[in-house]
């Protein structure tokens, strides 16, 4: 096993290989390896948070993936580094998992200021987010400027992706109706932006229509600051138009939110929370471990199914055992 430093030195010297190898140490489920990698997270934590983090989300086919290359590549040519992260827990492709696989993002895979790693595999969605924000640490203590989280629209991974970024990006399209696009009021609620993609040939009336649709639905939702109301734009990804205005209202978004403060403040409760999540995902880990928990559950589970024990009283038996 190697020392921290040798995966420190390598990120900050943005060795691209040595950043590889951190991710991979950083996505490792071996006990042995945890410790190493919170102490290479430490050393690079104070070299870590000045990247432009934005969150993507869109149902399978909204055009996610050709929006990330579109965009990445137009912020390469500014010269930019852009990594592209994942936060995918479904394990079926049936529910539009996002794929590893290499058709996607032909053109960015192969630019040397691009780096894309698909999502950690396997485990909670609080897990493989841990890693996802672990990993963008990594990223940003190598000098990527502008850090692209993508995820599926669906289930619970939308608010997990707003919660590690500054700007939450949902991506529509027209004239597939609401309940196709998944579109609950959460989602709208988390945005910071919303983009009707493929407004192009003879789609874009349709996407001019979506966007006003899409803006009332906005309007309806109280901002959650005076700073920012979040707008809906229309792009095409495949026609690469749009993506300027898009990249704009990010950036927007950022300096008004430097100024006030806010950027500062929200990444702060982001930390917190994220320790948070980790502490109660810990602690429940611990819990159900013990021997005793184990012994016990199994007995009072049986019964509480039979109705010899309530269900209240079996739970506080099993709480007393933290207790001894
Ligand atoms: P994802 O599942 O959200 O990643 O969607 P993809 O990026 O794989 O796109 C799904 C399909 O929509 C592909 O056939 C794309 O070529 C197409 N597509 C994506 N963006 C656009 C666009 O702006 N205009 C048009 N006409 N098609 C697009």
């Amino acid at each position: 096993m190697k020392d921290p430093q040798y995966y420190i030195q390598g990120v900050l010297d943005k060795d691209r290989r040595a950043l590889s190898k951190t991710i991979t140490l950083i996505e490792s489920s071996r006990s042995d390896h945890k410790g190493l990698s919170r102490q290479v997270i430490d050393g690079l934590i104070p070299h870590a948070g000045k990247a432009v983090r934005l969150g993507i989300t869109g149902v399978p086919g909204a055009g996610k993936s050709t929006f990330i290359e579109s965009l990445g590549m137009f912020l390469i040519e500014q010269g930019l580094k852009v990594a592209v992260l994942a936060v995918d827990p479904s394990s079926s492709r049936s529910h539009g998992s996002i794929m590893a696989d290499k058709t996607r993002m032909e053109r960015l895979s192969i630019e040397p200021n691009a780096f894309i790693r698909p999502s950690p595999s396997g485990g909670t969605l609080g897990g493989v987010a841990s890693k996802t924000r672990e990993t963008m640490i990594a990223c940003e203590a190598s000098g990527f400027d502008v850090l692209i989280v993508e995820t599926v629209g669906v289930g619970q991974s939308e608010t997990t992706v707003a919660s590690m970024v500054d700007f939450f990006l949902v991506l529509m399209i027209s004239g597939a109706g609401d309940e196709i696009q998944g579109i609950k009021k959460g989602v709208l609620e988390l945005a910071d932006g919303v983009a009707v993609n493929k407004a192009d040939g003879d789609n874009i009336d349709k996407a001019k229509r979506a966007r006003k649709e899409y803006e009332s639905a906005l309007h309806l939702l109280r901002p959650e600051t005076k700073t920012w109301s979040a707008p809906v734009l229309t792009c095409s990804a495949l026609k690469m138009t749009g993506i300027d205005k898009i990249w704009e209202t990010v950036l927007d978004h950022r300096n008004k939110f430097t100024e006030t403060g806010e950027l500062e403040g929200k990444r702060k409760k982001q930390s917190v929370a994220w320790m948070q999540a980790l502490l109660e995902d810990g602690i429940k880990e611990w819990f159900y471990k013990k021997y005793d928990v184990k012994k016990s559950l199994k007995k009072l589970r049986r019964e509480v199914e039979k109705g010899s024990v309530s269900p209240t009283s079996a739970a506080g038996d099993l709480l007393n055992i933290l207790e001894d």
